[in-house]
């Protein structure tokens, strides 16, 4: 079995998704499970709807869905060849519109607003069924929410998700090609849920971890993780082969192909995972799998925007102890997770993303001493394998950005990173002078 996973833009045109089809033929395994995003820009719209809803906006939020329902019928026309396969696309999508209208009639809840966010993928999934049954191409489509669900600690319950998906996919031994839905799942109360945005890639990392799957393939329209920012950067390359270690800082750190935790389940089961191009599918893309390692060698470069810096003065923390658990109680009550660390004697420094909770977390943090902020901060972060070499390294990416005002740096939490803090203004300078050091 393969897991193969396609994201928003790789379904964001009925050209695009047609695509789909000679990709998946080509793959040599005996069965595919495909996961598929929604359309490009339909959960933003979504998104957007469920809002309106919520703030009693009935109007507006149907204005929003008159106009996505626009696209989807322009999508379907063009999709379907014959005049059946119009009339059933167009079934398809009247029935999840209709569901969309009849939200505002009456009082908007939170799993209302779960239930318009799985629109995006339920729609997806299903128009492409469709379409391969009008192409003559047999298909099973498995409901994402008979199998994918959540624990009580709202983390994916492995073992349930495995015993479902292996129960569904027993059901069918003779065929060969699966479809489901990524993002969308069930919570312990069996209400809709998600895995948060960009949550497919998880879905497919958990469904390809439950099955021991071959391989996970994660389809998108870059030719795998490049080795600095091709935005900002000239000449970068993609990246051939990574550890799982490395593509989770990676992720972690700016490199918006891949979702962060995907990373985890596949690397739990040491199932492969590869990253490809649909616009260029003869492009090796990157492996990331346990079979490799760079052996002192920095393999990339990435940022990652929005950071906030906050700095604790304390002379109480001057030999005692219990000061950082205090602190660190401040964020955990918060729930705003800390990305960097460093410390002195007098003083912590440590940076954030969220900053939905940061005017209250300065007044508890006031408590312990002074506290300084400074917004509009970007990590750079270098990953590569500093394993062996520990002297080289840190000097080398210091003398590429000795003239910059660097904030923080942190070296040694990992044998796989590097991170430093500066001024959002010097990113693309730093991104460049690291580029032309490393590389
Ligand atoms: N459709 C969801 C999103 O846009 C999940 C995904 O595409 O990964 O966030
Ligand atoms: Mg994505």
């Amino acid at each position: 079995m393969k897991v193969l996973k396609f994201g928003g833009t790789s379904v964001g045109s009925p050209e695009r998704l047609a695509q789909l089809v000679p990709i998946i033929q080509s793959q040599e395994s005996n069965r595919q499970l495909v996961v598929l995003s929604a359309v490009a820009g339909t959960t933003n719209a979504l998104d957007a709807i469920a809002t309106q809803y919520a703030q009693g906006n009935v109007v507006e939020a149907r204005q929003l869905i008159a106009q996505l329902l626009q696209s989807y019928q322009t999508f379907v026309q063009a999709l379907f060849v014959t005049p059946e396969g119009k009339d059933k696309g167009q079934e398809i999508i009247d029935c999840h519109f209709a569901l969309l209208e009849d939200l505002g009639n009456d009082l908007f809840t939170s799993v209302e607003e779960r239930l318009v966010l799985a629109q995006g993928e339920l729609l997806s999934t299903t128009l492409f069924h469709q379409y391969l049954t009008e192409q003559g191409i047999s298909a099973i489509l498995l409901p994402a929410l008979d199998f994918m669900r959540l624990n009580e600690d709202q983390e994916p319950d492995l073992p349930y998700i495995q015993q479902r998906l292996t129960h569904e996919l027993n059901q069918f031994q003779a065929e060969t090609l699966f479809i489901t839905q990524g993002y969308i799942c069930r919570n312990t109360f069996g209400e809709i849920d998600n895995l948060r945005r960009g949550g497919s890639d998880y879905t497919a990392s958990l469904i390809g971890a439950a099955l021991a799957a071959e391989e996970i393939q994660i389809w998108t329209d870059i030719d795998g993780f490049h080795n600095n920012d091709p935005r900002w950067v000239a000449n970068t390359k993609p990246i051939a082969q990574l550890s799982f270690e490395e593509a989770a800082e990676l992720a972690y750190f700016g490199a918006k192909i891949l979702h962060p935790q995907s990373v985890f389940p596949a690397q739990k089961a040491n199932i492969p995972v590869r990253l490809l191009d649909t616009l260029d599918r003869q492009a090796p893309g990157t492996l990331i799998s346990s079979a490799f390692d760079h052996p002192d060698e920095i393999v990339a470069v990435a940022a990652k925007d929005n950071i906030t810096a906050i700095r604790i003065h304390s002379s109480r923390m001057l030999l005692a102890y219990g000061f950082l658990r205090r602190v660190f109680d401040v964020f955990e009550r918060y729930k705003t997770p800390i990305d960097m660390i460093t410390t002195s004697e007098v003083a912590v420094s440590l940076t954030i993303d969220d900053r939905a909770y940061l005017r209250e977390i300065i007044t508890e943090l006031t408590y312990f001493g002074t506290v300084e902020v400074d917004d509009n901060q970007t990590i750079i972060c270098i990953v590569g394998d500093f394993k062996r070499n520990k002297n080289g390294y840190a000097t080398v990416v210091s003398e590429a950005v000795k003239h910059m005002p660097i904030r923080m740096i942190s070296y040694g939490g990992s044998e796989h990173n590097i991170s430093l803090l500066l001024p959002a203004k010097y990113k693309i300078e730093a991104l460049r002078a690291l580029h032309h050091r490393l590389f």
